[in-house]
């Protein structure tokens, strides 16, 4: 083992929220950052780049414009290298296609040098001797095995490492059995043709994935025989809420007044949101509405069905390749059975568990009532004062929905975010940021005076791998 330099920051994971990070920290001089990713190279929610989907955000929401729209790693610098600026100004579609986005993240990707795709961490420690954090990763190969392992040693870490998809308990036991066509939305386009060519569909779930699956398949059935059913949980397929005050739930300013409520709080209020991250864009339920109506057209009536407020009791195999789900209307009160040849799981995603990851640190992790991570208002873990007095801190990027609230996972927040961590880390303000970002006034305590970047993590030096070359 060769001995090391620390690093200022190690990230793990690159999606887009690492990678705004990375972007925004690449001009800072003298900040030695490196970010793991356990992919192969960048990619964003592949199974879900359905032709046609959109952002439900504008493109101003990229890697960094909302907090620095002259960097190089801008969308609109992309459609610059790109010569493509001209066609966006008169496509007029701010809400950009979802296959552009990832594409303008992969060229961001490919052109920042502190990226390192193929290392997948397992562990994060803390050395009290050294007081410097350790980043245990392996390197993986093309076919997931590991290589080598190395370690990294950092002043600061950042976790990114996202969500994952969602099975509800009573539909676990239909998942991975080769000989039945089940799959979660997350893996739709890698199944869609099996799942195009069954007899009978069912799609389970109406959020936005949902909607987008059934939408693509009832595009893509023969009109009078689609034999699709699409079943949701909720009192309707509901419209995400997309009003211009409505959406002022996604600005920092929310963020603050949400961390600032008692948990109890909090935790009643989050739920009670839904509709302003589980809906429908209105967009797409008018695709839905209209592909539904264009096949009335010769008389009659498309072969679907769309029920909400059912839920799913249980879920079995029939026989060979059929299944068998039980369901439920508690409106009600009936239940029945329905016998389908594909279903397309579309329950959602959760944000990536990171206790394995983070196992060495419990003892150091504060907590809240609930067990969860307590998280302060600059993204970080909030540790044991051994490791707080310091100033060395682990960072989280949409880990936070229980502090921060909604607006966690949207990519408006994603640029604010990755600053406030960057002016944090450095000490600086390489990123001023606005004292104001809303109309609404959320509470009724006196906004606060600025946002101080806390003092700095430690200098800028480098890591050195045990094994590679991160
Ligand atoms: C289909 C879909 C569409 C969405 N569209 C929008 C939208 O239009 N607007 C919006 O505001 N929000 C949207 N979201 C929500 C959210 O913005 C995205 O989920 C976004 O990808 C979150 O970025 P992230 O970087 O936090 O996580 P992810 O994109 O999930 O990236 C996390 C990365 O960490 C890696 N990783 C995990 N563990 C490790 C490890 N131990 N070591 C190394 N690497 C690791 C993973 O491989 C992954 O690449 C969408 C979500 C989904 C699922």
């Amino acid at each position: 083992m060769t001995s090391t330099s620390p690093r200022d920051l190690v990230g793990v994971g690159i999606g887009p929220a690492n990678l705004s990070l990375a972007a925004l920290a690449q001009p800072l001089p003298g900040l030695d950052a490196v970010f793991l990713e356990q992919r192969p190279g960048f990619d964003w929610h592949p199974g879900l780049l359905i032709e046609g989907a959109r952002l439900q955000v504008p493109f101003l929401a990229d890697l960094v414009s909302l907090v620095d729209p002259t960097s190089p790693w801008s969308f609109l610098n992309h459609l610059r290298a790109r010569e493509r600026l001209f066609p966006f100004y008169f496509s007029e579609r701010p809400h950009i296609l979802r296959a552009e986005y990832e594409g303008y993240c992969r060229w961001v990707a490919e052109r920042l040098p502190a990226l390192r795709f193929g290392h997948q961490v397992d562990a994060v420690r803390w050395n009290p001797r050294s007081e410097l954090f350790e980043v245990d990763y392996g390197q993986v190969d093309a076919e997931g095995g590991v290589e080598a392992l190395g370690r990294a040693h950092t002043r600061n870490v950042v976790l990114g490492v996202g969500t994952e998809p969602y099975v509800p308990e009573a539909l676990r036991p239909l998942v991975g059995a080769p000989e039945v066509a089940v799959c979660h939305a997350a893996d739709y386009l890698a199944h869609r043709e099996r799942v195009l060519a069954a007899g009978h569909v069912t799609v389970v779930g109406a959020g936005q994935s949902g909607a987008e699956v059934f939408l693509d398949l009832l595009r893509h059935r023969p009109a009078g025989r689609e034999r699709l059913h699409w079943l949701a949980r909720t009192e309707a397929f509901a419209p995400m809420e997309y009003s211009k005050l409505g959406l002022e739930h996604f600005t920092p300013d929310y963020a603050d007044y949400f961390h600032a409520l008692d948990e109890p709080v909090r935790d009643r209020l989050l739920p009670a949101q839904w509709q302003l991250y589980k809906g429908i864009d209105a967009g797409t339920i008018a695709a839905v509405q209209e592909e539904l109506y264009r096949r009335t057209l010769p008389g009659g009536w498309p072969d679907v069905v769309l029920t909400p407020g059912v839920r799913v009791r249980t879920a079995g195999w029939l026989s060979g390749s059929r299944v068998e789900l039980h369901l439920e209307h508690a409106r009600q009160g009936l239940r029945t059975c329905l016998a389908t040849d594909a279903v397309v799981l579309a329950t959602g995603f959760r944000e990536r568990p990171v206790e394995s990851l983070l196992r060495s640190l419990d003892p150091y992790i504060c907590r809240d009532a609930a067990g969860r991570p307590r998280i302060d208002e600059k993204y970080r873990l909030v540790l044991a004062r051994e490791i707080a007095a310091t100033g060395r801190a682990v960072y989280v990027q949409n880990a936070e929905s229980h502090t921060h609230g909604v607006s966690a996972p949207d990519l408006g927040m994603t640029a604010w975010r990755s600053a406030t961590i960057l002016n944090a880390v450095t000490g600086t303000e390489p990123y001023p940021l606005p004292r104001r970002t809303a109309f609404t006034s959320f509470g009724l305590r006196e906004r606060a005076a600025s946002r101080v970047p806390s003092t700095r993590g430690g200098g800028a030096v480098a890591l050195t791998p045990l094994v590679d070359g991160v």
